[in-house]
């Protein structure tokens, strides 16, 4: 179709090989089963062809940490296509917002993601929560609360103790549907240094499933547990992640201003 050719690059077949069975590996490792790790694959400088690639693979899900940026390629992919030209892979594109929101963006993100995983105030949750009225009333928006663990002066995210203090106020939103907690771990050479980091954030999940109010429609409330990132990703998933994203690791390396 157009532009896009269907060869699939090299590097991309090995790479996705490579973390499914990492994945299937750490999973195993604790008696868990790898269907219930959802890969997000994190296209942020990623080009649009590549990411197309990446879905003919059978990844579903791609993470944007930018409004602008996954605008800009929804924008192309539906220029290229055409109307009414949808390849079955397009379709099966689901796109989550893993990066920072500011509240002047949250139309934009209701229009464009399937879930927002990056919620950090109780002031954008409440934005995020009229707009998704706006944009279907029907539908609630499914969102995650991004937790700051280790508490990093750098990173957004709400304090661990803070989370049980808002999340009366949150899950009484109609048109937001929170689903679990999302958290960046700090940088760090050896992974299991960050294992703490993981398992307090599933101790949170567990905490706040116990105390959480569960709506009638919301009994998947506060489920999930999107924790590791390339670097970490296997021991996330021993400490229960139902979510990891991955960029590096299935993509390659990315331009240095991008992390
Ligand atoms: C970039 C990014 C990732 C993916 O990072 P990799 O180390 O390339 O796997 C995951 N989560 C967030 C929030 C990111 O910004």
């Amino acid at each position: 179709m157009s532009e896009f050719d269907n060869a699939i690059p090299g590097d991309l077949v090995e790479n996705a090989a490579a973390v499914r069975a990492r994945v299937a590996e750490a999973a195993a490792r604790v008696g868990r089963h790898p269907e219930d790790v959802l890969i997000v694959a994190v296209t942020k400088t990623v080009a649009l062809e590549r990411m197309l690639a990446a879905a003919r693979l059978g990844f579903a899900t791609f993470g944007e940490n930018r409004v602008q940026e996954a605008q800009e390629k929804q924008d192309h992919l539906r220029e290229t296509l055409g109307q009414g030209q949808t390849p079955t892979e397009c379709a099966a594109i689901r796109w989550e917002l893993i990066g920072h929101l500011q509240t002047n963006k949250a139309m934009r993100a209701v229009e464009q993601f399937a879930r927002i995983q990056s919620v950090d105030s109780v002031r954008l949750a409440q934005e995020l929560d009229r707009r998704a009225e706006q944009f279907n009333p029907d539908v609630r928006l499914p969102i995650l609360l991004e937790v700051n663990v280790a508490g990093e002066a750098s990173k957004s995210g709400f304090a661990p103790d803070d989370v049980l203090a808002v999340v009366g106020a949150i899950t009484n939103l109609p048109h937001v549907l929170p689903q679990g907690l999302m958290t960046v771990a700090p940088l760090v050479s050896d992974p299991e240094e960050v294992r703490p980091v993981f398992r307090r954030l599933r101790e949170l999940r567990d905490r706040l499933r116990e105390t959480a109010p569960q709506g009638e429609d919301n009994d998947g409330g506060w489920r999930e547990l999107s924790m590791g990132m390339t670097d970490d990703y296997p021991v996330a998933i021993e400490e229960g992640a139902t979510i990891v994203r991955i960029g590096r690791g299935l993509f390659g390396a990315r331009p240095p201003a991008h992390g």
